[in-house]
């Protein structure tokens, strides 16, 4: 895929918007204009890792249960499951390899916020950003600070870092440098010397003999670690494109309730104490009692210039629909780099937005690969996957750019665990 010029964005601007606006008339089965879209109560909309999750938390939302419950029985499901490396338990690591969570919830009808940032050692960091709001008087809690809260909430301490997640982060430790001492010394048998200056071709590209000899030994250097055959090529294509993993799940009730929260590790390797987008209210998540709520997953950095859920949100409390107002956003990120596709091309958003009358939409950047669009999970009685509308054509690039193209086994299929 390469998309440089201009007119290339414009036409794909167009083009998604058109193509967006007929979904969304289609989501809703009427086309008689904005002001008389409806969705259906009650109803909840997460992102693709809650997908387990829906129905349990979709029964309690109908049999009275509070709106923010519902939404945190959700996401505590990919929280508590290790095999999930985007949250909770398992969640990949800082470049330390710590594990350090971020989380934010918004209780509607009591327009109260809760968010931890940086937490360590603690899984459900979402229940303690709702032990935040009830408990305290503050809104967020960082760090060290927000793991004694939570110690003293209840919460038990327990080691974030599952033996794979270890494993991917020793593997990336040890090939993301050579001026360092990580991975096999001189001494090692196997240790070659790193091709010099003047004899390295001017780049790896993609397909050249030099980036397959590095997932070769990347490939390798899992077998000795022990990861396991069925977890190394998607071990190998997070050490060579660090991603981003979260969960977004807003819930609204029959009776016009609506709440949001968010929970994530974060990037991948990030640098310790970095927070996202995730537990920033008005960015990773925002909700209002009189218009409706809006979460998001993907470039954190991105998202918060943006404040992306809150836009969102006031976009449509002066009337646009959930699409316009997702897209409106997903526009300003795009306007924040000058509209400069070989920037773009590195940055991925999706945005969850939920109106309190039950209409919705789900927006991404991009689309993601064919055969694996980004999605929204939605249920509203009936649960089902969505495609989202999408800005640009195409799949970002993981950032830093490495040489894009991947041998066969790394698709985009790989990078999740399960
Ligand atoms: N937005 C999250 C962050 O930047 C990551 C993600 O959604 O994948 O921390």
């Amino acid at each position: 895929m390469s998309i440089t010029r201009r007119g290339f964005l414009e036409s794909a601007v167009a083009a998604s918007l058109a193509t967006g606006l007929n979904a969304q008339n289609n989501n809703n089965n009427n086309n008689d204009g904005e002001s008389s879209r409806r969705g259906k109560r009650p109803i909840i909309i997460c992102a693709h890792n809650g997908v387990k999750y829906l129905d349990d938390a979709f029964a309690f939302l109908k049999n009275g249960g509070d709106t923010l419950d519902a939404a945190l029985r959700v996401v505590k499901g990919p929280e508590d499951d290790p095999n999930d490396d985007s949250v909770g338990l398992g969640g990949l690591p800082n470049e330390e390899g710590v594990v350090e969570l971020d989380a934010c919830c918004m209780h509607g009808p009591t327009r109260r916020a809760g968010s931890v940032g940086g937490v360590r050692n603690i899984k459900n960091v979402s229940l303690v950003a709702k032990a935040v709001m009830e408990h305290t008087g503050h809104v967020m809690l960082v760090g060290e600070g927000a793991e004694r809260f939570a110690v003293a909430m209840g919460f038990p301490r327990e080691n974030l870092l599952t033996e794979r997640s270890r494993k991917i982060w020793l593997l990336w430790k040890e090939q993301h440098s050579t001026d360092d001492w990580w991975g096999p010394g001189l001494a090692d048998p196997h240790w070659e010397a790193p091709a010099l200056p003047s004899t390295t071709p001017p780049t790896t590209a993609p397909h050249s003999e030099l980036w397959q000899q590095r997932i070769q030994r990347l490939e390798e250097r899992a077998a000795e670690l022990g990861i396991e055959p069925e977890f190394r090529a998607a071990a190998v294509r997070r050490v060579l494109s660090p991603p981003t993993g979260t969960i977004h799940c807003s819930a609204l009730n029959d009776k016009g309730e609506i709440s949001g929260c968010t929970t994530t590790s974060g990037l991948a390797f990030k640098l310790p104490g970095r927070c996202g987008d995730s537990p920033i209210i008005g960015a990773g998540c925002y909700t209002d009692q009189d218009v409706g709520s809006a979460g998001a997953t993907g470039s954190g950095e991105e998202n918060i210039k943006v404040a992306g859920a809150h836009t969102i949100v006031e976009n449509m409390r002066r009337g646009l629909s959930p699409l316009e107002a997702g897209m409106d956003a997903l526009q300003r990120i795009v306007r924040n780099y000058n509209h400069d596709m070989n920037k773009l091309q590195f940055i991925d958003v999706v945005y969850f937005v939920l109106r309190k009358d039950g209409a919705y939409a789900g927006v991404s950047l991009w689309s993601g690969y064919s055969e694996k669009p980004h999605t929204i999970v939605v249920h509203d009685g009936t649960r089902r996957s969505e495609v989202t509308v999408s800005l640009f054509k195409g799949a970002s690039h993981e950032f830093p750019p490495f040489p894009v193209a991947m041998p066969k086994e790394l698709t985009k299929d790989s990078v999740y665990v399960k």
